[in-house]
């Protein structure tokens, strides 16, 4: 395909699409799908090899939060069932941080509803890190504590924090259908005072929230200009109690197409597959690795995810190695497995699989 050619092209030099070239990788037909996996997987394997970098979230503050945020199960008003607490301890942050860092997470990602912290929370955020920190120096912590002025993201680098995150969610023309009390310009605003305070800046979307596939590459050029380090991609969860309880309208080759837009609008930046992923590209879950590089471990703020052990089973049987191990990592019961296989021992399975 001559489109996908040059488009691949281009993106392997780092060139910026066209719009035209972005919108044809969405309307991709399923026949062409496949085609569109494998060019984005020669970007991917350019810049990021066969690595699966491994992130892990802990919900620092739940729920509460007085910003209307259409798809957001903490929203003012959530009528979704979802934990609610105020902020966790730092010695709380690092107990719940522990399983994530033994299954191979090189990112702790401390998540705070609200629409931004007061100086009092940064304090609070700074000794999460600080104790965080004295025990897994190599784990990078990323903050997400919603909008931010500069001197606050310069007191968050100072206490060690490595990133920020804070996702710019959709088009511009579409973000006053998605929340009333904030605006995009303000999101906009908070990832560059992050950077310009040194930390890495982490920006992604959300897909299926009722834009159009020229919304969804305004929102992808709208996070190439801003260059972040990574590019979360979540896809919609339709929280009952929230305005877009209603909204099913993603399938897991749209997801496919919308990864493989991103990756080829922003080809060098770490795509993550983010909230939502079970849901919604359930069993080509493992063709989404050909694409992105990065993915969030076991469960999500206010969802569960698929156990962090069947994350690292379906990173090692497509082939790909958890980034900082040293080979591919296969869970002690698949090894185990093998064991019995290559010992001709029938068909006997150990007791966990
Ligand atoms: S996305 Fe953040 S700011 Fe918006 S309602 Fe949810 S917790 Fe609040």
């Amino acid at each position: 395909m001559p489109w996908l050619d040059a488009l691949t092209a281009k993106a392997l030099d780092r060139e910026r699409p066209t719009r035209q070239e972005a919108l044809a990788v969405l309307a991709s037909s399923d026949d062409e799908l496949l085609d569109v996996v494998a060019a984005a997987f020669q970007v991917r394997r350019r810049f990021f090899g066969r690595r699966v970098k491994l992130n892990y979230l802990v919900n620092v503050k739940s729920g509460l939060c007085p910003e209307d945020c259409f798809y957001c199960s903490q929203r003012l008003g959530s009528g979704a069932d979802v934990l609610k607490y105020s902020w966790l301890k730092p010695d709380e942050v690092l107990s719940a941080a522990q399983a994530g860092v033994a299954a191979g997470a090189k990112r702790v990602c401390l998540v705070a509803s609200g629409r931004g912290p007061a100086d009092r929370d940064v304090t609070r955020v700074s000794e999460m890190i600080g104790t965080f920190k004295a025990e897994h120096p190599d784990v990078e912590v990323c903050a997400c504590l919603g909008l931010l002025r500069q001197d606050q993201a310069e007191r968050l680098r100072e206490a060690g924090a490595d990133a920020y995150n804070h996702n710019l969610n959709t088009a511009e023309a579409h973000y006053g259908d998605i929340c009333t009390t904030h605006d995009f310009a303000d999101r906009v605003d908070t990832v560059q005072q992050a950077a310009a305070a040194g930390l890495s800046p982490c920006s992604g979307l959300i897909a299926g929230m009722g834009e159009t596939d020229a919304d969804l590459v305004d929102a992808a050029f709208a996070l190439r200009d801003l260059d972040p380090d990574s590019v979360p991609v979540n896809f919609l969860i339709p929280f009952e109690g929230t305005p877009l309880a209603g909204e099913w309208t993603l399938t897991p080759q749209r997801c496919l197409r919308i990864l493989a837009m991103v990756r080829f609008v922003c080809p060098d930046a770490e795509v993550r597959l983010a909230g939502g992923r079970e849901l919604h590209l359930r069993s080509l879950q493992p063709l989404a690795l050909h694409i992105a590089n990065s993915i969030f471990l076991g469960d999500y703020l206010t969802s569960e995810g698929q156990a962090g052990q069947q994350d690292l089973e379906m990173i090692a049987d497509a082939g790909f190695t958890v980034e900082g191990a040293a080979e591919p990592t296969l869970p002690e019961h698949r090894r185990d497995l093998i064991k019995v296989r290559r010992r001709g021992a029938g068909t006997e399975l150990p007791a966990n699989t």
